[in-house]
């Protein structure tokens, strides 16, 4: 059946960017001052808007191109952004990071790769408990900088509607950094060296990656000076953003008309994601990415049944529009050969064409004898090495990944070329949340990816 003539805005009508209110919410904050919420909605619906329409439709059209398989999609950043890590540094390094694992990608898989941050707007977490209990006091769970902070203390933890307005600016001044890096020649292919981390020298991959660089320089050289001139999109890159947009009234607040459709749009990032234990079909989440036009993705976790997967695709792309739903499994090393064909046979099922990506991280989560959270390298590459066998088995094909990293150098994941072992989380552990692979891992993942045999 031919879906792709009837017009995308017709399952629209009916639907408010509030219309979420009138369902289910889970994961949201519990304030206590509606009259200082409502005034922190209002003053941040009338801020600037953060993206384009014109951006994220470019996003919409290459996540089209990745369903299809013609392109990879690249997702990373933080398992949550904080205020206090909003500085040029750290938003440099992460560009640093994902631009060279794009390189590896794109040299060793001989295709396009989009490159998305979990970045300017992971503000928000959704939590297992809503209270935690220490020595005896009880207060509500950290849920984020949007929403309270992490210290144990009343005052602390107490949700605050202004904390909302401070994301929304720490996300521009993130947005502004990404964008004068990108206009200023960082992501230039001929400079390659703009995106070096000091790390790189002293990096197990280091021998590989300089072979990978040396490499693009010479094709390059080579193809310009038989073009004579420069290869069209060799001096910059897109960068686009993603967050979880678990919070609804912030969402909501930045969701505007716009576009010469009128089509409603979430105008706080390109690209936003419902998490996992936010997926009900009844539920506000779904309820508020049904309406806004921007690509979407949703997270499939272990408990998901071929039913529900299968109502989703069809509440949040009735119309199969090319580009608009992104599965991202995180089913975890262990249970991903049973659970994935299922999955995958529930989309074929509907008809649509979605872009799959393998989150290998979310499913493989650990605590040490000491307290740490942590994932073991071996277990993300092994759910990521499944999750392209199973795809190519069946038939379907995975075009995108979705990590926790950071462009530092932590200790949170242990493994890996580097061997970082359990003693070493105590060296750099800095995450509030989860664990993300640090700047070798990383790396040493897109080479993995991209098919680069590593001694
Ligand atoms: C996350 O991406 O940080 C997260 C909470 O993931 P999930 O919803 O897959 O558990
Ligand atoms: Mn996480």
């Amino acid at each position: 059946m031919n879906q792709k003539s009837r017009k995308p805005a017709a399952h629209r009508e009916n639907w408010r960017p509030d219309g979420w209110q009138d369902k289910p919410a889970r994961q949201q904050p519990q304030y206590r001052d509606a009259a200082a919420v409502d005034s922190a909605v209002g003053r941040l619906g009338r801020l600037p808007q953060l993206v384009t329409p014109g951006e994220i439709e470019a996003l919409k059209a290459q996540i089209a191109e990745a369903a299809r398989g013609e392109r990879f999609l690249l997702q990373g950043g933080d398992c949550a952004e904080s205020f206090d890590d909003c500085t040029g540094d750290n938003i440099a390094n992460k560009l640093k990071i994902l631009l060279q694992m794009s390189l590896v990608l794109v040299t060793g898989m001989r295709k396009r790769v989009t490159r998305v941050g979990r970045i300017a707007g992971q503000y928000a977490k959704p939590r297992s408990a809503d209270m935690e209990t220490r020595e005896g006091v009880t207060l509500p769970s950290y849920r984020g900088d949007l929403v309270n902070r992490p210290e144990f203390s009343f005052e602390a933890r107490e949700p605050d509607p202004e904390l909302m307005l401070r994301g929304y600016e720490r996300a521009a001044l993130t947005l502004n950094h990404i964008r004068a890096l990108v206009d200023g020649g960082f992501a230039d292919l001929h400079r390659p060296d703009n995106w070096d981390l000091d790390f790189v020298r002293h990096s197990p991959m280091e021998q590989e990656y300089r072979q990978i660089v040396d490499s693009v320089r010479d094709s390059l050289q080579f193809m310009e000076t038989i073009a004579g001139g420069r290869v069209a999109g060799s001096d910059r890159v897109d960068f686009f953003t993603s967050h979880e947009a678990l919070h609804l009234l912030y969402e909501q607040a930045q969701t505007h008309r716009m576009g010469p459709d009128g089509r409603w749009y979430n105008m706080s990032t390109h690209f936003p994601w419902i998490g996992m234990r936010t997926a009900e079909v009844d539920g506000a989440h779904v309820e508020y990415f049904r309406g806004i036009a921007n690509p979407v993705a949703v997270k499939v976790g272990p408990g998901m049944s071929a039913e529900h997967l299968r109502e989703l695709i069809e509440i949040l792309d009735p119309m199969d529009e090319p580009g608009r739903l992104t599965l991202i499994h995180r089913l975890g090393a262990g249970k991903i050969e049973e659970g994935l064909p299922p999955l995958i046979e529930a989309a074929r099922e509907t008809g649509r064409t979605v872009l799959w990506s393998c989150d290998p991280m979310h499913g493989n989560t650990e605590k040490t004898q000491s307290g740490y959270k942590t994932r073991r390298v071996e277990n993300v590459f092994s759910e990521l090495e499944q999750a392209f066998r199973i795809h190519q088995e069946l038939g379907s094909y995975l075009g995108g990944v979705h990590i926790e990293l950071t462009g530092e150098n932590v200790t949170e994941c242990v493994g890996g070329a580097s061997g970082l072992t359990e003693k070493d989380l105590e060296r750099a552990y800095r995450s509030q949340v989860d664990p993300r692979l640090n700047y070798d891992q990383a790396l040493e993942l897109a080479m993995r990816v991209a098919g680069y045999r590593l001694r």
